[in-house]
């Protein structure tokens, strides 16, 4: 039987309705909600991710600004921007646009942000507490490919879980939350021997690895739960010989299909979750987490 496929657009949606309510809630009591984007220098994608976050934020009432710097900006420059809108009280959440222009250190400045006011949960302060099994705000991506996981509601608990991938936005604080879970975890990477042996094995599935169609039939043991975070923009031949850009996954969407429980199409999967959950962790820093 064909998997259930994870809704990623109608879970967004459904989150974004409680985020409205949790939002109206926060301001009845002159709670501020607001989100401060920090832009240094002229990258169009991350001018354009600043867009679509500007209209997010919006459609659940979270105010939103965008500090735009030059591409000029020096190190102390861009700390004192950071520190600024640490000590605004009326700003509730702030994120860093990567990647930060050459000559300044995108990581050194993430980690100037406030860890209560780090909504995308890049800070070292935040991932410690994650790891500990303490309230954090934790990283979107992950935080979005483990609601998928959680909206099949299957149980987690005692469950073989692979995660593909561990880097520090995704793979790890995504191994991280399933543990916390009581999955056991084991962590694939670039160095792993013999990937397909501890794949086949995987009850849930969590692939993060950033190579189209790295995933077919053969890593995937029949009724697993799968998660494809990948998400790639690739030339595709059509019929009448051209190409057409189209975005795919970690995951070869159609031998897998038949053979897992769950599992997200790309796009259409975690990518609209981890939106919300930027929003959602904007709600929790205005809250005090
Ligand atoms: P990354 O490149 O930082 O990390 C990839 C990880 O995968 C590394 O730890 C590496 O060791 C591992 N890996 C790579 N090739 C492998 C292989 N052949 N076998 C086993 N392990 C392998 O990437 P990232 O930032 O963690 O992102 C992962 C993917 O998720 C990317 O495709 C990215 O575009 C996507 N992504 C999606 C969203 C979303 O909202 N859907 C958000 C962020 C990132």
């Amino acid at each position: 039987m064909a998997a259930t496929l994870i809704d990623g657009n109608s879970l967004a949606a459904h989150l974004r309705e409680k985020l409205k309510r949790d939002v109206a809630d926060l301001r009845s009591y002159g709670k501020s909600v607001r989100l401060t984007a920090v832009l240094i220098g002229d990258d169009a994608s991350a001018a354009s991710y600043a867009r679509s976050q500007a209209k997010h934020a919006e459609s659940v009432g979270i105010g939103y600004d965008l500090v735009q710097l030059p591409p000029n900006t020096t190190m102390p420059q861009a700390t004192e921007a950071i520190e600024r809108l640490n000590h605004d009280a009326a700003v509730s959440g702030v994120m860093l646009h990567m990647p930060v222009p050459k000559g300044l250190d995108g990581f050194a400045l993430q980690q100037r942000i406030a860890a209560v006011k780090d909504v995308e949960g890049v800070s070292a302060e935040n991932l410690g507490l994650l790891a500990m099994g303490r309230e954090a705000l934790a990283p979107c991506t992950a935080a979005a490919a483990f609601a998928c996981l959680q909206s099949t509601g299957v149980e987690i608990r005692g469950k073989r879980a692979v995660v593909i991938g561990r880097s520090v936005i995704v793979g790890k604080p995504l191994a991280m939350m399933l543990i916390g879970a009581n999955a056991t975890v084991t962590q694939c990477h670039t160095q792993t021997r013999d990937l397909v042996s501890h794949t086949r094995n995987a009850e849930i599935l969590m692939v993060a690895a950033g190579r189209a169609g790295l995933i077919g039939a053969e890593h995937v043991s029949p009724g697993a739960i799968v998660i494809d975070v990948g998400t790639h923009r690739v030339p595709v031949r059509q019929a009448d010989g051209t190409e057409k850009m189209t975005t795919v996954g970690d995951v070869r969407f159609d031998e897998v299909v038949p053979l897992a429980s769950h599992l997200t199409p790309v796009p259409g999967g975690v990518g609209p979750v981890t939106v919300a959950m930027l929003l959602a962790n904007t709600v929790a820093a205005a809250r005090g987490v």
